[in-house]
C-alpha cells in the first residue's frame, strides 16, 4: 500500500461543486483584484482568528514583509527569531532590510525556547518573530512579557497555525500582528499562492493595506513604497468555501495524532510529537525524532510511504547567511532536530488502513531486524 505525506485530491472531491460554484462567480463578475469575496474572507478569517482586522496579501511570505514593514522594521532593526523554521521567516526580515536574530529552539517542541531571547536584545532590536510550528503556539506569554518589558513588538508568524490555541487565544491575535499562508500544503490551503495578516489595531490595517498596493493611499499617489502584494478574489473566493470545513479537518487531524501517540509509544527508536496542553494544536504536521533518521526515510521511500524532513538544515547554517557569522555548535537544539526529525503523513482524509500502514512500516524499520547496516 502506498501512502502519501498529503493527498490533496481527497479533501478536493468532497467539496467539488461548491468549489466549482465559486470560481464561477468570479469568472462571472470578471472582478480579479480585490473584489467583494476578498473582503467577505478577510473579515471571516479575522472573526475566526479572534482578531478585529484581517488584511489579504499575495503570500504568507509576503505577509510576514508587509508586517514587519507596517511596524517600522528596516534597515538597522534587529529581529529575534527561532532558528529552525521555513526560510521565509527569516526571509522576510531580510527582505524588510533588517538584520535576523537567531535564537535556539526547546528541544520539546521544536519553537522558539524564550528563555534566550532576553540575550540577544539590544538597543537595535524591534520585534521578536515567533513561529507557530508544524501547528502548535510557541509559548508566547514569556514572549509578550519581554516583548511588553523591553518595548518590543511581536509578529507571530501562524503559516502553519491557523485556528490553533494558546491559553484560549487563537494564533494571530497575540501579538501586534499575525501572519498566516494559504500555501497549498497549509491546513487552510488555496489554489496557488495566498496569505493573510491579522491585527487589532486599526493604523496597522491601514498601512498593511496600503502596502499591498504599492503603497499608495490614493491611487498614484504613494505614501510608501510598497508591494505588489494582494490576495487574488479567485482565491479568497475557493478559501471562503474552505474556511467552513477548516474545523473538521482539524479534528481529523488531531484525530490522527491521537492514534500516532498511542501506536508509537512503545516503539524504541522513535519519539512522538509533544503536545504542551496550551490548547488546540492543529498538526500541520506530525513531526518525530528518529533514530537512524536518514536510513527510515530511505525506507519509507522504499516501502512506497510518503515522508519529509522539516527541516534538513537550520537557518543559521544557510548558505546565504553565512555573512552573519554563526558557526555549527551555536544553535545546538536547532541542529540536532534537523538531524532527528521526519514528518509522516497526518492528512485529515488519511483512512484507518493507512494510519495502520504507517506505524507497521516504522514498527518494522526498528523491531523487524530491518536496515540493520552500520
Ligand atoms: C509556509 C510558511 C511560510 C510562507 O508562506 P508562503 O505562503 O509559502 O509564502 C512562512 N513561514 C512558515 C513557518 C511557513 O510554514
Amino acid at each position: 500500500m502506498n501512502v502519501p505525506l498529503l493527498d490533496l485530491k481527497r479533501g478536493f472531491e468532497g467539496i467539488e461543486g461548491e468549489i466549482r460554484e465559486a470560481i464561477e462567480g468570479v469568472l462571472d463578475s470578471q472582478r480579479f483584484i480585490l473584489g467583494p469575496q476578498v473582503k467577505e474572507f478577510e473579515e471571516e478569517v479575522a472573526s475566526y482568528s479572534g482578531t478585529k482586522y484581517a488584511v489579504g496579501v499575495a503570500s504568507g511570505s509576503d505577509a510576514l514583509l508587509l508586517a514587519l514593514r507596517a511596524l517600522g522594521v528596516g534597515p538597522g532593526d534587529e529581529v529575534i527569531t527561532t532558528s529552525f523554521s521555513f526560510f521565509a521567516t527569516a526571509g522576510s526580515i531580510s527582505r524588510a532590510g533588517a538584520m535576523p536574530v537567531f535564537v535556539d529552539i526547546d528541544p520539546e517542541t521544536f519553537n522558539l525556547d524564550p528563555a534566550l531571547i532576553e540575550a540577544k536584545i539590544t538597543e537595535r532590536t524591534k520585534a521578536i518573530l515567533p513561529v507557530h510550528l508544524f501547528g502548535q503556539c510557541a509559548d508566547m506569554d514569556p514572549i509578550l512579557e519581554l516583548a511588553s518589558k523591553h518595548n518590543l513588538t511581536v509578529v507571530e508568524d501562524a503559516a502553519q497555525a491557523i485556528g490553533s490555541e494558546y491559553k484560549g487565544r487563537r494564533a494571530g491575535s497575540m501579538g501586534n500582528l499575525g501572519c498566516f499562508s494559504f500555501f497549498p500544503s497549509k491546513n487552510l490551503g488555496g489554489f496557488g499562492d495566498g496569505g493573510m495578516v491579522t491585527m487589532d489595531d486599526e493604523g496597522l490595517a491601514e498601512k498593511v493595506g496600503i502596502l499591498r498596493k504599492h503603497g499608495g493611499r490614493s491611487e498614484y499617489h504613494h505614501s510608501m513604497i510598497g508591494y505588489n502584494s494582494r490576495l487574488d478574489t479567485l482565491q479568497a473566493a475557493i478559501l471562503q468555501v474552505k474556511l467552513k470545513y477548516l474545523d473538521g479537518w482539524s479534528k481529523k487531524r488531531q484525530e490522527n495524532a491521537g492514534y500516532y501517540d498511542q501506536a508509537l509509544k512503545g516503539i524504541d527508536g522513535v519519539k512522538t510529537p509533544k503536545d504542551m496542553g496550551f490548547g488546540r494544536h492543529i498538526y500541520n504536521q506530525y513531526t518525530l525524532r528518529a533514530k537512524r533518521r536518514d536510513e527510515l526515510k530511505a525506507w519509507f521511500k522504499a516501502k512506497g510511504m510518503g515522508c519529509k524532513i522539516y527541516y534538513p538544515l537550520p537557518l543559521t547554517l544557510q548558505d546565504c547567511y553565512r555573512f552573519l557569522g554563526y558557526r555549527e555548535g551555536d544553535m545546538p537544539q536547532a541542529e540536532r532536530a534537523a538531524q532527528e526529525v521526519i514528518s509522516i503523513p497526518i492528512f485529515p482524509e488519511l483512512s484507518l488502513e493507512e494510519r495502520e500502514e504507517v506505524v507497521r512500516v516504522i514498527r518494522d524499520f526498528y523491531e523487524g531486524g530491518a536496515a540493520v547496516s552500520s
